[in-house]
């Protein structure tokens, strides 16, 4: 479903990305781990579109999106749901789903609010809330949420755990991997690795702007390497 190939990009004349190449399959759960400042975000902006990429290729469902607009590769397939969650306070939830879903018909909205209010029950009970008012948790809820107004093929995660306690994290992770056997194609950035790691089929680790291991999430999990860098060991 998504393919990079020999992806480099930059910050004005700081290259931070410096060739990466990695998959995601339909109906995977990847997971990209790595430390602070790796370069995961940007990749996952890279793939977005909001950041420039200098090199390579990306190509989703088979066709080069590089250089298309972030716009368009929302309304192709893809959806980002941002590190921090960047809900709008000021707006209800009601309204920040309802941004999710420009990309969509009108008549695909009802049907689209349905779909997230389903799956997230407690969204459905505070429709009118502003979103700066809701709990860290409440609002990754909300990101995904609005993500998925869109109708996405293939979901970009970034670091979806951050801040939240860990019977919130357990939820989280239950949903993703409902997401997925609901066929959605999952990348997954995360500093939990252990978290990742546990619910994704295959995970890449990056460091400094480069895959330096990759493979079955199992087999990572069990390298030794991670088991010392990341998983604390
Ligand atoms: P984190 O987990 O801390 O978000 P990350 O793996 O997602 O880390 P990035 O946020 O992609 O890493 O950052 C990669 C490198 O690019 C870092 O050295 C960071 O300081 C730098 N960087 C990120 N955003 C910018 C920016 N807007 N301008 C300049 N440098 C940036």
């Amino acid at each position: 479903m998504l393919s990079i190939e020999n992806v480099k990009s930059a910050y004005g004349r700081i290259e931070v990305l410096h060739g990466v190449t990695l998959h995601v399959d339909a109906g995977e759960i990847v997971t990209l781990i790595g430390a602070n400042g790796a370069g995961k975000t940007t990749l996952m902006h890279a793939i977005s579109g909001v950041q420039p990429i200098t090199d390579g290729a990306i190509r989703f469902a088979g066709e080069r999106i590089e250089k298309r607009p972030a716009h368009e590769r929302v309304a192709f397939g893809i959806s980002q749901v941002p590190e921090g969650r960047q809900v709008f306070a000021p707006l209800s939830v009601m309204d920040n789903l309802k941004l999710g879903a420009w990309s969509c018909r009108d008549a695909d909205l009802e049907p689209a609010l349905s779909r997230v209010c389903a799956l997230f029950p407690m969204l459905d009970a505070i429709l009118e809330t502003p979103a700066g008012a809701l709990s860290g948790g409440q609002q990754q809820m909300l990101a995904i949420g609005r993500a998925l107004m869109a109708k996405p093929r293939l979901l970009l995660l970034d670091e979806p755990s951050m801040g939240l306690a860990p019977n919130l994290v357990d939820q989280l992770l239950t949903v993703i991997r409902a997401l997925r056997d609901d066929s959605l194609t999952i990348l997954l950035v995360e500093q939990n690795a252990r978290a990742a790691l546990a619910i994704a089929d295959r995970a890449y680790v990056l460091e400094t702007g480069r895959v330096t291991l990759s493979g079955p999430a199992a087999e990572i999990q069990a390298d030794r390497r991670v088991r010392e860098a990341y998983l604390g060991i």
